[in-house]
């Protein structure tokens, strides 16, 4: 392909502004899908993806346009994956690319991952075209919005393009736009291979999926590659492109996107943002490569035991095709064998959990979601803690210093007070507040471990879902952290310990036996419930004995009353776990934890 008749792009937009639709039509309007084929989010592939709307991975694809011009270009799209969990994935994949479509939604305005992804496109250089959707709706606003861009983004918006990816209105102008305003990539075919990794996948016909992007040089069937961070030699089976299905070529010069096979076995040995070069070249690696590192960890355990075989393969099957993904296993006195794992935020967690049970048919007991904290032991040493059971004897602990973030969150006035009360709460301290339009910018340093658990939810909720929000990890900060552990009948139930601020330590332990107490049905004989930092009781409830068996009023009536009555509770006890005496539901792991 002749490298000034390429265009590779990307489209950022907040979730819900249409980004997959647009990306629909500009497919379905080159005739790149024959129109019997084409279905509703092609580029959407994995079915947790299209229930939830989101898009978790990368996908491409490739389109051959004829424009006003005459010339035939190739487009090369790259989604980008639209959830705050993966913004490090986001910003690799912007840089396989010259330019963007900045997609908002012209009945809405510039949202918080608009930002978040319109300034990893400007690190990355992108050239912009500003694209507002929906104006087949009446509520559209396009000078409201071009403001806003204006204001908030702050790049001219006077080119805008206005567009319904629904009807089609506008996408002609925008294929024009990518020829015309986006640059043609640059980059040499005499010189050695080099190519960056932007995604890789599992398939199970043909093992791991490798997407690339060639900076220099050609790649080739039959080829020896070499993957620069691991110094791994490949060879290459099978090149091709998207179209959006595999479409095998001979060969990919500079400036294009594919993909290659090399009988990788798993995903864990490719990097995003890797150098893939030829075996016996020498080039210099792409800047800032860093492996995406989990940030949340949480254990998952079987509600049967019976079942942690089945788990582990469960789990070493969703870990081969997924780097960011870390486990080991983990015993626990209450809840018996599980795995510690580790995830890239609140959303990746659920993705995966929620497979584990669908896919696998396993339920699951998710103990409390937390962050890594750096213990720093009087003895000058640096421990990492994964797991609050794991808080070392506190007399040997200096003190604890835990992960912090920038949000930033855009809400619509009215509930700016809402957002900032929850902030506070959550330990957060303003750092910018600024107006645009009828909505607020506020930019908050929060802790991590405030944010993990249900901030989004809450987020969402207080502001009948019109506030947007965004974060990074900025760094560490030493603060008043204490290991709060739960006793249930005396005994510790280390599933549900958890590391809370000193100051806050005794309202969320109160808040957490008020809850258990509800949670845990009664027994035959009275338990208490209490929440203590080291020896030390902070809150304290008891559960009363359970006055009669339930099943005596059926005593001599309906037998069949009471087989029913007992199978309900026969199935009741599976979801449940016990703890010495006491059977602990599984949804209390779950709820016990939510701050209300
Ligand atoms: P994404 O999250 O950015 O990929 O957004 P989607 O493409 O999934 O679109 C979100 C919702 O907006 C879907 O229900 C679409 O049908 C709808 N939508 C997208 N573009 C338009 C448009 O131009 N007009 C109207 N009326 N609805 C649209
Ligand atoms: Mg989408």
């Amino acid at each position: 392909t002749d490298i000034s008749k390429i265009r590779n792009f990307s489209i950022v937009a907040h979730i819900d502004h249409g980004k997959s639709t647009l990306a629909d039509r500009l497919i379905q309007s080159t005739n790149t899908v024959a129109e019997r084929d084409m279905k509703a989010q092609m580029l959407d592939s994995m079915d947790i993806e299209r229930e939830r709307g989101i898009t978790i991975k990368a996908n491409t694809v490739r389109i051959d346009y004829t424009a006003e011009d005459g010339e035939t270009y190739v487009l090369n799209l790259i989604d980008t994956p639209g959830h705050v969990d993966f913004a490090y994935e986001v910003s690799r994949s912007m840089r396989a690319v010259e330019g963007s479509l900045l997609v908002v939604d012209s009945t809405q305005g510039v949202e918080a991952q608009t930002l978040a992804n319109v300034y990893h496109a400007i690190d990355a250089d992108h050239e912009l075209v500003p694209v507002f959707n929906k104006i087949d709706l009446p509520a559209s606003d396009i000078s409201r919005v071009a403001e806003q861009v204006e204001d908030v983004i702050g790049i001219d918006a006077s080119g805008a393009i206005a567009v319904s990816a629904k009807t089609g209105q506008g996408i002609k102008e925008t294929l024009e736009a990518i020829v015309t305003q986006l640059p043609a990539p640059k980059g040499d075919p005499d010189a050695p291979l080099k190519a960056m990794l932007v995604d890789s996948w599992y398939d199970s016909y043909l093992g791991v999926i490798v997407l690339v992007r060639i900076i220099d040089g050609k790649l080739k069937k039959g080829e020896k590659i070499k993957f620069l961070s691991n110094d791994t030699v490949h060879h290459v089976d099978r090149i091709g492109v998207f179209r959006p299905e595999m479409t095998v070529i001979e060969e990919l010069g500079p400036g294009e996107i594919g993909f290659l096979t090399a009988s990788i076995k798993q995903v864990r040995d490719t990097r995003v943002g890797d150098t893939i070069t030829h075996q016996r070249s020498e080039v210099e690696p792409l800047p800032g490569f860093k492996p995406a590192q989990p940030v949340v960890f949480c254990g998952l355990f079987p509600v049967d035991s019976a079942q942690f075989e089945d788990l582990r393969e469960a789990i070493d099957k969703l870990a081969l095709n997924d780097a960011s993904f870390s486990y080991e296993m983990e015993s626990s006195a209450a809840l018996g064998f599980g795995f510690r794992c580790g995830f890239l935020g609140l959303l990746h967690l659920e993705v995966i959990r929620d497979r584990i049970e669908r896919e696998y048919d396993i339920d699951l007991i998710t103990t409390a979601p937390s962050v890594i904290y750096d213990i720093h032991m009087k003895d000058g040493t640096v421990t990492q803690l994964h797991n609050p059971a794991d808080f070392p004897d506190p007399t040997l602990v200096d003190h604890v210093a835990e992960p912090r973030i920038k949000a930033t969150i855009l809400v619509p006035d009215e509930y700016l007070g809402e957002v900032l009360k929850l902030c506070q709460d959550r330990r957060g301290i303003q750092e910018d507040l600024t107006y645009a339009g009828s909505r607020a910018m506020a930019v908050y340093d929060l802790p991590l471990n405030e944010v993990v658990f249900d901030f989004y939810d809450r987020l969402k909720s207080v502001t009948k879902g019109y506030a947007s929000f965004d974060y990074q990890l900025t760094g560490y900060r030493q603060d008043n952290l204490v290991k709060m552990s739960v006793l249930v009948n005396d005994e510790p139930v280390d599933a549900l310990s958890m590391m809370v601020h000193r100051d806050r330590a005794e309202v969320r332990g109160r808040a957490m036996v008020e809850k258990l107490k509800d949670l845990i049905p009664r027994h035959m004989f009275k338990i208490p419930i209490q929440a203590a930092i080291g020896g030390k009781v902070i809150a304290r409830e008891t559960l009363s004995a359970m006055r009669k068996d339930v099943t005596a009023k059926c005593y001599g009536g309906d037998a069949s009353r009471k087989r029913k009555l007992l199978d309900k509770q026969k199935a009741g006890k599976k979801k449940m776990r016990q703890f010495g005496k006491v059977d602990i539901p599984q949804e209390a792991f779950i709820s016990a934890l939510k701050m209300d």
